[in-house]
């Protein structure tokens, strides 16, 4: 039944749009055939099946969401169940815990990992790559640009990803999905056939 319903009922997919690369996300999911809707105000939240927190800078992300009064509307959206995606800075604003940060950073707290901030250096500071990803069947193409890495998993956080040297790179929890980089920057659209597996199979 899930299979059926996923190829025939096209899901509203929520994009936050207040900062960062959110433009590429909403094509990305129309072009898999679903609605992507820009999220900037609370009531934007209503009626979603899914949502996505983009990339960007997460201290300007969290400065816009808690002036536009969205930090409580999607703390409690999130923890109420809905499917949420963050990529880059978007898993920064979900982790409980955020490293190499500004002390008046906020994050919305759903996802119990410790991230830290820009953590590959300048050297490497962006790069891309193919990783093994959940249980896609080969791997998936990365952008990684100034990216978090996940230097802690909470009990019950699943390890998605991770580079050859092991460092953490995806992470699940529940309905909570976050990753270091950036897949809608590429033409391989699995890891948000992923997420969107994740809704259908709730
Ligand atoms: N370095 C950014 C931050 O700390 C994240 C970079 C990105 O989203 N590409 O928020």
């Amino acid at each position: 039944m899930a299979d059926t319903q996923q190829s025939t009922q096209p899901l509203v997919i929520g994009v936050m749009a207040v900062q960062g690369g959110f433009a590429e996300h909403c094509a990305t999911i129309e072009r898999l055939g679903h609605e992507a809707r820009v999220v900037r105000r609370p009531q934007h939240l209503e009626g979603l099946d899914g949502l996505i927190l983009p990339g960007g800078e997460s201290t300007t992300m969290s400065k816009l969401l808690e002036i536009g009064g969205m930090l409580d509307p999607l703390r409690e959206a999130i923890s109420g169940g809905l499917p949420t995606f963050g990529t880059c800075a978007g898993l920064i604003m979900l982790a409980t815990e955020v490293l190499d940060t500004r002390p008046d950073a906020k994050s919305l707290a759903v996802l119990d990992v410790a991230v830290r901030r820009n953590a590959f250096g300048r050297q490497v500071d962006s790069f891309e790559t193919t990783l093994p990803f959940g249980d896609i069947d080969t791997p998936v193409d990365a952008v990684f640009i100034r990216a978090p890495r996940v230097e802690r998993v909470g009990d019950g956080v699943e390890v998605v990803s991770q580079l050859p040297d092991d460092t953490i790179v995806a992470v699940r929890q529940g309905h909570v999905l976050g990753c270091s980089f950036h897949p809608e920057l590429t033409e391989d659209d699995r890891v948000h056939e992923y997420f969107l597996r994740m809704i259908d199979n709730r």
